[in-house]
């Protein structure tokens, strides 16, 4: 019954990992996982997670493994609300009291759950003629709306020659092929592969396009706080979009892998703005999402969600998190610098500007597939083969060896 399944090819990412790990080169350097990596190389579970570990140990809950309700922990849901929605969990005025009124939240396994949930919601109950996914974008979303059966299209994302955001293509490409009701994918910060984001300016102009064609955003949120150590800056663009006037409706899909460092956790949520206030149509909304989850894995896990509530129900624990934000955005600022730095120092062919004026955890270097494999082959240095690499696998003892790499390749 199975000899004739498609190819269906694993993960590029996770296959280049597995090459990494198995080649023994004393001096091999991976910079193709996305996972933040300390300047020793090493993974860090953040001092603010180890610290409320070290609490829910203390506390020996009997409780602490019992199912939660399908749509997960309220408390967690509405504090991860708050974070991307921008509401101060405290003081709470009329306007934000309605605001709060048009989301329907529920909890969901990380961020590719969050995107998977909410794309299978809206096919089943938007039903989009086409998705809008940017090329290129993080290749799950390409199988995540292939696996909820909608058709999908593409906006030319990246320019080449300019390396910089495509906005004119984009603009003119959705105005005059768009279908009133369709699906667009947006990253809310540090796009995934590119590190390129639109400016404000772009960005209101690409609302004010969903807006007259009657487009639905989705913004897929995977680095808020971890792209700029800042997380109103990050979480901008979404909230452009929730409080535009007259209101629309969308979506945010939200990972706490890279921010919390919860990568095998599974932390997410996903959240549906409604364009009225109702009560009624809020509800609808979760049950609906809840049938989903209950059919899929019944509930999100509860382990990483409790830790990502306690870090933002307590003020001490908040503030110490967030300076653990700063500490990783800072390290990567500080190696795409070193990386820069060296290039010039080898005067390698090319500029190279685009290392430090992309932001987040990727860079998109320029470097060509053959030029991928020569890294891998003659210096043990792994990458995507679309040339993405991940800052955060350099180190200051690493970062010459991968420029010197980088410089060979260039010149051969
Ligand atoms: N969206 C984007 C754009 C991402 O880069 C990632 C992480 N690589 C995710 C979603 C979700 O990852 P996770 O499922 O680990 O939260």
């Amino acid at each position: 019954a199975f000899a004739k399944l498609p190819d269906a090819a694993g993960d590029e990412i996770f296959a280049v990992n597995h090459a990494f790990t198995i080649d023994p080169h004393p001096q091999k350097v991976s910079l193709a996982l996305g996972v933040y990596r300390t300047n020793e190389g090493k993974p860090w579970p953040l001092p603010s997670v180890r610290k409320v570990e070290e609490k829910l140990f203390a506390e020996n809950d009997i409780n602490r493994h019992e199912y939660q309700a399908i749509e997960g922990d309220k408390v967690f849901l509405k504090l991860t609300r708050d974070l991307i929605f921008g509401f101060n969990g405290r003081t709470e005025s009329l306007a934000e009291k309605q605001a709060k009124r048009r989301i329907a939240s529920v909890q969901t396994v990380s961020g590719t759950g969050a995107n998977h949930v909410g794309a299978l919601f809206l096919a089943q109950h938007l039903k989009p003629k086409h998705v809008w996914i940017s090329n290129p974008s993080w290749p799950n979303h390409q199988t995540i709306w292939s696996l909820v059966g909608v058709p999908r299209k593409t906006y030319p994302y990246f320019n080449s020659r300019t390396r910089s955001f495509d906005f004119c293509a984009t603009i003119d490409i959705l105005d005059s092929e768009a279908q009133e009701g369709d699906v667009i994918v947006l990253h809310a910060c540090s796009h995934n592969p590119t590190g390129i984001d639109p400016t404000m300016e772009q960005w209101i102009a690409i609302a004010d396009l969903c807006e007259k064609k009657g487009l639905f955003p989705f913004f897929d949120c995977a680095y808020q706080g971890f792209a700029s150590g800042c997380l109103d800056e990050d979480a901008w663009a979404v909230r452009l979009f929730f409080n535009k006037q007259p209101r629309m409706e969308m979506c945010v899909a939200q990972s706490f892998s890279k921010n919390f460092g919860l990568y095998g956790q599974r932390v997410g949520a996903f959240h549906l703005v409604t364009n009225g206030d109702s009560a009624a149509v809020i509800d609808l909304v979760v049950q609906n999402l809840c049938h989903i989850i209950r059919g899929e894995y019944t509930m999100a896990p509860r382990g990483g969600s409790t830790i990502v509530r306690r870090i933002l129900e307590e003020d001490a624990l908040r503030k110490e998190w967030q300076r653990d934000l700063i500490e990783m955005s800072s390290r990567i600022k500080a190696m795409r610098r070193a990386l820069l730095n060296e290039l010039r120092i080898l005067n390698t062919p090319g500029n190279w500007d685009h290392i430090i004026n992309q932001s987040g955890m990727f860079s998109y270097t320029g470097l060509t597939l053959k030029q991928v494999l020569a890294l891998k082959d003659r210096h043990h240095v792994y990458m995507v083969k679309s040339g993405r690499a991940s800052i955060s696998g350099l180190t200051e003892s690493n970062v010459l060896r991968v420029a010197r790499a980088i410089d060979d390749v260039v010149r051969t």
